[in-house]
């Protein structure tokens, strides 16, 4: 990391607003937009900024030490709630209400990061108070993907920044700029519908390529029989069981991160440098954490699994989409057939999630067809 933003590509407007909005913020922002775009890479980035002497304008090529240590997630006045469960349940609500009230540990300064807000329930009006009159050092960044109804009254009292998609050219730009051949990164940027991270966990994937061949060639292998189609359902299945491997590296290397600062700031904790009441606040702090990021990295699994699925059955129908071209008219028939049961299915998924199921239904589907 050599500057601020840096990680964030292809969102200038939002990253020209944020650095505008560091030197004098106004209590709350609301960053918008669809699932990694670098909303949480930017919040971070503002966030030092907004602590920073220099306001994030280092004249030297790194940054300093205070930016250093929001972005590497030890600095204590930037405190991030995530949620514990499927919402933002009550209990994160609390910390957060509690967290605007305590008093900047170090500068005049102190930023909440409230992540997938879009999934805030019940707990809505209890935030709207503290989110609409926070102490004056408080300063909220909130992100959500979308805006619910029971958003909109908070949003107003928010300055929205909005992210938009990646196109397939920055996702491919940020990839080749990270050591990918550009054959791979185009594959790559086309897999992951636009989102950043999701490509780049695929760079770092040597299965990535094994499993869209297999996809790809389901239209010839299938051969009519209920056996091969059901044999092929559990073999795509037992490719997206393994396609969660990459990601739990990933993880676990964040776990270990986290152990660890958790015992450098126990430390300092235990220096008695500190007030007691602080002492008392920043080991319950220190504490919160482990759980959040266990549960998240659970979701973060299950969404790695259902990314896969579409990608493959994207694959599958982009496989029937190239015999189109060079077909007879009765096959050329038949691969649009094909193309609306695999759209079929790839909708069904979203309310029904038997994938095994709804895979050997299609398979046994096309091999007739085909
Ligand atoms: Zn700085």
């Amino acid at each position: 990391m050599t500057e601020l933003f840096d990680e964030v590509v292809g969102q200038d407007r939002a990253v020209a607003a944020l650095r505008a909005s560091a030197r004098r913020p106004v209590h709350a922002y609301l960053l918008v937009g669809p699932a990694g775009t670098g909303k949480a890479a930017a919040a971070a980035s503002f966030a030092a900024a907004m602590l920073c002497p220099t306001a994030g304008d280092h004249a030297t090529a790194e940054v300093c030490e205070s930016c250093r240590r929001v972005l590497a997630g030890l600095h204590p006045d930037v405190v991030q709630v995530e949620r514990e469960g499927a919402s933002i349940g009550i209990g994160a609500a609390r910390e957060v209400i509690r967290g605007a009230y305590l008093s900047p540990v170090e500068g005049g300064r102190k930023v909440i990061v409230l992540h997938d807000f879009h999934l805030v329930r019940d707990t809505g009006p209890a935030l709207l108070k503290t989110l609409e009159e926070p102490p004056p050092t408080t300063v909220f960044v909130v992100l959500a993907e979308f805006l619910p109804p029971e958003l909109v009254t908070i949003a107003s009292r928010c300055v929205r920044i909005e992210f938009v998609p990646l196109s397939a050219g920055h996702v491919i730009e940020a990839l080749v700029a990270a050591g990918v051949p550009v054959e791979r990164a185009t594959v790559l940027a086309e897999a992951s519908g636009g989102r950043l991270e999701r490509a780049r966990l695929l760079a770092t994937d040597p299965e990535f390529e094994a499993r869209r061949q297999a996809w790809w060639s389901i239209p010839s292998r299938l051969d009519g029989s209920g056996a091969s189609a059901a044999r092929m359902a559990d073999e795509l299945i037992a490719l997206l069981d393994d396609s969660v491997a990459p990601l739990k590296l990933r993880q676990q290397a964040e776990v270990e991160a986290l152990t660890e600062r958790n015992a450098r700031n126990a430390e300092v904790v235990g220096s008695g440098r500190a007030a007691k009441g602080r002492v008392r606040a920043t080991k319950a702090a220190l504490n919160a954490g482990v759980a959040d990021l266990e549960e998240r990295h659970r979701r973060e699994q299950r969404r790695q699994r259902t990314d896969e699925l579409r990608t493959g059955l994207a694959t599958l129908a982009a496989a029937y989409r190239q015999k189109l071209a060079s077909t007879s008219i009765s096959q050329a028939m038949e691969a649009v057939e094909a193309i609306g049961c695999v759209d079929r299915t790839v909708k069904s998924l979203e309310f029904n999630p038997g994938e095994l199921l709804a895979l050997q239904a299609l398979l046994a589907r096309l091999g007739r067809t085909g």
